[in-house]
């Protein structure tokens, strides 16, 4: 699948800091320290509605995360699935009347339009689940064949489900840090089946679904007809283009239970290897009106009707980067207002002919977002250096151009 065109890089003098992030795995902060090559999985979007704030903060976040992880001398690959074969997809094109495949290729893209208008640097390798298929039954197979997955017959399918048995991956749970009973719950919230009949486990999860009527399904082989459960899709991505172990998996708050534990217990299932990633980071919630904002209950403030309504996406991305990532917060109309504001000082600022020393900024800029993303405190920095700027200019003739291309090279703002 193709991803998006990459937005261009400036360089600026100098080189960023060593990154730390806060690992949900250990609830510590921890330095990352990859080697050359800093490995990167984010979950990508399940196309069935157009981007929202929430998905944008996301995407966003760990594009920040990239952006530091270059400026402090790493290549970073960059691994993101499309989760385009799955229920709600499945509900929703039922529920419109339109062919899952027609809904799914339309979303794709409009999100990729919403990631290159937001300047968010693309992935190099962005794989659809349909595209992803025949690895991801090669590993249901070879986990079956080990006694890891076991067959589930069901009553409306010719064919039977597979599931994983959770109790043969060793450090389950220790990806969410939660008890059985937050577990259960959360299991059967997103998307699990813990009450389903004949499980060895509750918490088991569905690696492959034998084909329904009226539902897409390909030939699984030694599985039969069906289409993969939820996790295993990830898993199997990160495993064939990363390897174990990658540096970050990265997703929303919301995928830590099950999604993250799940893929990193079927990643350790599938190569013995006691860790999947070195770090697990996660984007808080964004609100709206006293809810989360989310595709189920509808309350959403899409990225693509504000760029349609002319909002400059570069005020969106500021309007993000206002909160910091681990920080619950609440869509308003002001954040958008107070971000058009930041922007148009900042554009004033960097259109002087010259300003105040720009070294100083530089540095506080790196060191902001290498310590845990803090890029609230990198607009603070930003924000002082213009104010002094529009205050009382500048004999630096280099520093405008200097300022205008760190904001964009840590933080994605084209200014
Ligand atoms: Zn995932």
């Amino acid at each position: 699948m193709h991803s998006w065109p990459a937005p261009a890089l400036p360089q600026i003098p100098g080189t960023g800091r060593p990154v730390r992030v806060h690992d949900t795995a250990t609830g510590a902060l921890v330095q990352l320290d990859p080697g050359p090559v800093a490995g990167l999985y984010v979950c990508g979007i399940t196309p069935y509605d157009a981007t929202h704030l929430g998905h944008a903060a996301t995407y966003v976040t760990f594009d920040v995360l990239g952006r530091a992880l270059r400026d402090a001398g790493h290549e970073v690959r960059y691994v993101q699935n499309v989760t385009d074969v799955d229920d709600p997809l499945l509900a929703r094109a039922v529920r419109d009347g339109i062919d899952w495949t027609r809904l799914a290729d339309r979303e794709t893209a409009l999100f990729r339009e919403d990631m290159t208008a937001l300047s968010v640097i693309p992935p190099d390798v962005y794989l659809g689940v349909t595209e992803s298929i025949a690895a991801i039954v090669e590993a249901v197979a070879r986990l079956e064949g080990d006694g890891t997955a076991y067959r589930l017959a069901a009553p409306d399918a010719a064919g039977a489900d597979i599931y994983l048995d959770i109790s043969r991956c060793p450090g389950f749970g220790s990806v969410s840090g939660l008890g059985r009973g937050e577990m259960l719950d959360l299991f059967a919230e997103r998307g699990g089946d813990p009450d389903r009949d004949g499980k060895r486990d509750a918490l088991d999860p569905l690696l492959w679904r034998a084909e329904r009527e009226g539902e897409p399904a390909w030939d699984g082989a030694g599985l039969g007809w069906g289409r993969p459960g939820w996790h295993i899709e990830c898993t199997v991505i990160a495993l064939t283009h990363l390897g174990m172990p990658f540096t970050v998996q990265g997703g929303g708050t919301d995928l830590a239970f099950p999604h993250h534990e799940m893929s990193a217990g079927q990643g350790c299932a599938l190569t013995g290897e006691p860790t999947y990633a070195s770090a697990y980071v996660h984007q808080a919630m964004v609100g709206l009106d006293g809810e989360k904002m989310s595709k189920s209950k509808g309350n959403l403030v899409l990225v693509s009707n504000l760029r349609a309504d002319g909002v400059d996406p570069m005020a969106i991305r500021l309007a993000l980067l206002a909160h910091h990532y681990r920080t619950e917060w609440e869509w308003t109309p002001a954040d958008l207002t107070q971000a058009q504001a930041r922007l148009a000082r900042w554009r004033q600022a960097v259109s002087t002919n010259g300003g105040p020393a720009p070294d100083a900024l530089v540095d506080v800029l790196r060191e902001r977002v290498a310590d845990d993303l803090d890029t609230p405190g990198a607009l603070a920095a930003m924000d002082d250096w213009a104010a002094e700027s529009l205050r009382a200019g500048g004999s630096d003739l280099a520093a405008p151009g200097i300022a205008a291309r760190a904001v964009d090279r840590l933080l994605g703002i084209r200014l």
